[in-house]
């Protein structure tokens, strides 16, 4: 009985999911929703990301937490569009969520909308939201072993950012497992080593993202 109402409202979801994906699709807007753990360093990325990016494309963001707006002030402080969905408890994001806010952004003109999911390795993954792709971040300062325990996620994605490599020598963490078990479980994935300390590996990372979107 229970997994009926699960799958009802998965396919609920999707169907608004699809209509979030017809309006972006129109509006000529790449989205990209962009998961990980609390303090993976998300906002931090997309903060650098952002200011690497904004040069060449338009950018707003939709930003999910549970409580507070810290993230919608940090990413509006470099001056694009941003959300803030609270969203009152819920451990992710839904697309009724996403299309509740859609006309707070000037999505026409928009190349690219990132969306924060709130922090959690499980049910993100669970929720389209009418993205094209969906990006994860991991720092490895959560260990090695993630990949292997939360494997929806490492599927789903298209783009893994494997965080705070400035922190290797201080933590016990086999950072060669992560990315191998994390090709293991999705061959296709892009994995990406990052520090948003000292800036190493996020041009890399900028610039692929670009390139998607022109694809
Ligand atoms: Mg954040
Ligand atoms: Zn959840």
């Amino acid at each position: 009985m229970k997994v009926k109402v699960v799958s009802r409202i998965l396919e609920a979801n999707d169907r608004i999911a699809e209509e979030n994906r017809k309006r972006f699709k129109e509006a000529g807007v790449f989205v990209a929703n962009l998961m990980g753990a609390p303090g993976a360093g998300k906002t931090t990325l997309l903060e650098e990301t952002i200011k690497r990016l904004k040069p060449h494309l338009r950018i707003g963001v939709i930003e999910g937490d549970i409580v507070g707006q810290d993230d919608a002030d940090r990413i509006g402080a470099l001056d694009i569009p941003v959300v803030q969905i609270n969203t009152g408890g819920a451990c992710h994001l839904d697309a009724n969520m996403i299309n509740e806010v859609l006309d707070e952004l000037p999505l026409k003109q928009l190349d690219m909308v990132i969306i924060e999911n709130v922090g959690n390795l499980v049910c993100p993954a669970e929720f389209k939201v009418g993205e094209d792709i969906k990006l994860m971040v991991l720092s490895v300062a959560e260990g090695h072993d993630k990949p292997l325990k939360y494997p929806l996620m490492f599927q789903q994605s298209s783009g893994l950012v494997l965080n705070k490599i400035d922190l290797l020598p201080y933590v016990k963490v086999d950072i060669n497992k992560m990315r191998s078990d994390s090709l293991a479980l999705n061959p296709k994935l892009k994995v990406f080593e990052v520090s948003c300390s000292s800036g190493a590996g996020i041009d890399a990372w900028a610039q692929w993202l670009n390139g998607l979107r022109s694809q």
